[in-house]
């Protein structure tokens, strides 16, 4: 990832923070998705949501090896999620959700590029 799209995922972030807000507070993390985590999800993923062991936040894991388009589509994705709460799936409440969160990233992109002064 370049230090632009590093600085850009992190606008994102704070927008998702911002304007979307969650039951808990959500720590997003990039690593290596472990092969057990793999296992236990099923099939292969970029990213999952999950609880914290106290219960305390939400962890937001993104795998560190995609590319930064699908990175950010599993922000979005993740995120909404997050704003449901881990233990729901892909339902209508996963889905309102969801264009809730890709409305702020759209806004961000949005700012970003107007603030770039261009495409
Ligand atoms: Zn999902």
């Amino acid at each position: 990832m370049t230090d632009e799209q590093k600085w850009k995922f992190q606008c994102y972030v704070r927008a998702l923070r911002r304007d979307c807000r969650t039951p808990l507070p959500v720590r997003v993390r990039r690593r290596k998705i472990r092969p057990a985590e793999i296992e236990e999800i099923g099939y292969k993923v970029d990213g999952f949501t999950d609880l914290s062991k106290d219960g305390k936040f939400i962890w937001l894991i993104l795998d560190q090896t995609c590319s930064y388009s699908t990175l950010i589509d599993c922000l979005i994705h993740e995120w909404a999620h997050a704003i449901v709460h881990p233990v729901y799936k892909h339902g209508k409440m996963w889905g309102l959700a969801f264009a809730d969160a890709y409305m702020a990233f759209d806004r961000e992109a949005t700012r970003l590029r107007k603030e770039k002064g261009g495409c």
